[in-house]
Order: C-alpha cells, then structure tokens, then sequence
C-alpha cells in the first residue's frame, strides 16, 4: 500500500477522460470472464494468507489511511468490481470528506462496508509485524494478474490511490 500520496482534493487528479474510464470499467467489471478472474484472485490471496495466519484484531487501521502512514491502490476494474459488487457508489462529498480525514469512505465504526468486494491492496495488507515481507510480495503477484486482466480484455489500464480512483466514478 505504500506509493506517493494523493492529492488533497482527489478530484484535482482526475485526468480529461476520467468519466470514459469509468464507464469502460464499469462496463467490464461484470462480464462472466473477468468477474471469475477477480474472484479466483481473491481465493488465490486468502489460501496465501491462510497459510501465513496473520493476525487481524479488526482496528480498522488499514483503512486510517494517513494515521497509518500507509496508501491503497487499485486498478480501474477493481474499483468498478467492488462498486457495483456492493451496489455502492460514493458522491462527490464522501470521497472528498474521506480525503480530508485520510481515510476511506467504506470504513463504518471501524468496518468495512465493502468487505466481500473490497480490492486486493485491502485483502494484501495486515498491521500484524509478522505479515512484512510476504504480504508485499503477495500483492505484487496479484498486481501482475490484475494488470494482465485488464491487457487481456482491452480494458484501459490505471492504478491509483483510491480516493482518486473513487472520483472517477462520482463524477
Ligand atoms: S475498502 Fe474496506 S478494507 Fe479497504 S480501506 Fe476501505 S474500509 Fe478498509
């Protein structure tokens, strides 16, 4: 999760054709071939993680993104997946009150509201010290699969920090 920070307000970051972006990723996201990949990337990640048993105590940490010192990024299909997935779409507002607090929109009274369709940099990344080392080389794998998921299906490829990516689609 540890990349360059976002800008202040993500929407100063969004480049002219975020709007197509969006609509082409929201329009694969759901098509049986791609659906089916993300989740054998989510079941690929859980075994890995089940073998190294992390532990989490469900603090919410990783999702106080600036308290925390830490960064999420994602695809362009994995924010469409987990939208429409969880049938929510952040407005304008939230995206831009989760940047003020550095932190992200989904997380309600220390969960997250997106579990089941939460994106691979959320399923890679443990407060647990035990977790340094594999869980970085777990996400980098799961990265190269997303990214070739994405070449595979022509579908424009881009990886940014969340809230950002968020503002995409809250256009
Ligand atoms: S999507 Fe869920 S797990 Fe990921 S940062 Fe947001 S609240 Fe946390």
């Amino acid at each position: 999760m540890n990349r360059p920070g976002p800008a202040r307000d993500p929407f100063d970051a969004l480049p002219p054709d975020a709007a197509q972006l969006a609509e082409a990723w929201a329009a694969a996201a759901f098509t049986p071939s791609i659906d089916a990949e993300l989740r054998a990337i989510h079941d690929d990640m859980a075994d890995a993680t089940r073998a190294h048993g992390p532990i989490c105590d469900a603090s919410g940490r990783c999702c106080r993104f600036g308290e925390w010192g830490h960064l999420l990024y994602v695809t362009g299909l994995e924010a469409a997946w987990c939208l429409r997935g969880s049938g929510r779409t952040p407005t304008a507002s939230d995206v831009r009150t989760a940047a003020g607090r550095d932190d992200c929109p989904f997380l309600e009274s220390g969960r997250c509201g997106v579990h089941p369709f939460r994106p691979v940099g959320c399923r890679a990344y443990f407060c647990d010290p035990r977790a340094s080392g594999w869980q970085e080389d777990l996400s980098e794998r799961m990265l190269s699969r997303l990214r070739a998921l994405h070449e595979a299906h022509a579908v424009p490829y881009r990886y940014g920090e969340w809230r950002t990516m968020l503002a995409h689609f809250a256009l």
